[in-house]
């Protein structure tokens, strides 16, 4: 069975063609280094992804603050980390790299901002 799809782990993008034989990787094109094998592999066995989104903030200069994983998270379980992700609502000032949301939906993960937020001016 011949897989294709797109290594995410760098902007390269590689697009992959893996050929699966007994649940192994035969054979793999189109990756442009090592790292190829190692995500193709994880990708047919165990899929993970790390999610930007936003979070609403108080008393900010702006009213969200990006935000993003500390590590990706199985695929399957995007849906309940977004639910509780949209829970949160934090309070300016926010520094960046700041942890949102720890050991969200208790994966080990936490949620930290990737934008500095100041009070607002009033
Ligand atoms: S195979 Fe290597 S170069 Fe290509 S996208 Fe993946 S990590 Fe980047």
């Amino acid at each position: 069975m011949i897989k294709r799809m797109t290594c995410i782990l760098c902007p390269n993008g590689c697009k992959l063609k893996v050929e699966v034989a007994n649940n192994e990787i035969a054979s793999l094109e189109g990756a442009r280094c090592p790292r190829g094998e190692k995500f193709a592999y994880q990708e047919l066995n165990d899929p993970h992804r790390n999610i930007a989104t936003s979070v609403l903030v108080k008393n900010g200069d702006i009213q969200l603050v990006s935000v993003r994983l500390t590590e990706p998270i199985p695929k399957d379980r995007i849906f309940d980390v977004m639910k509780e992700i949209k829970k949160v609502t934090c309070t300016a000032p926010i520094a960046s790299g700041q942890i949102i949301l720890s050991d969200v939906a208790g994966l080990g993960v936490d949620v930290i901002s990737t934008k500095e937020i100041m009070n607002a001016v009033n």
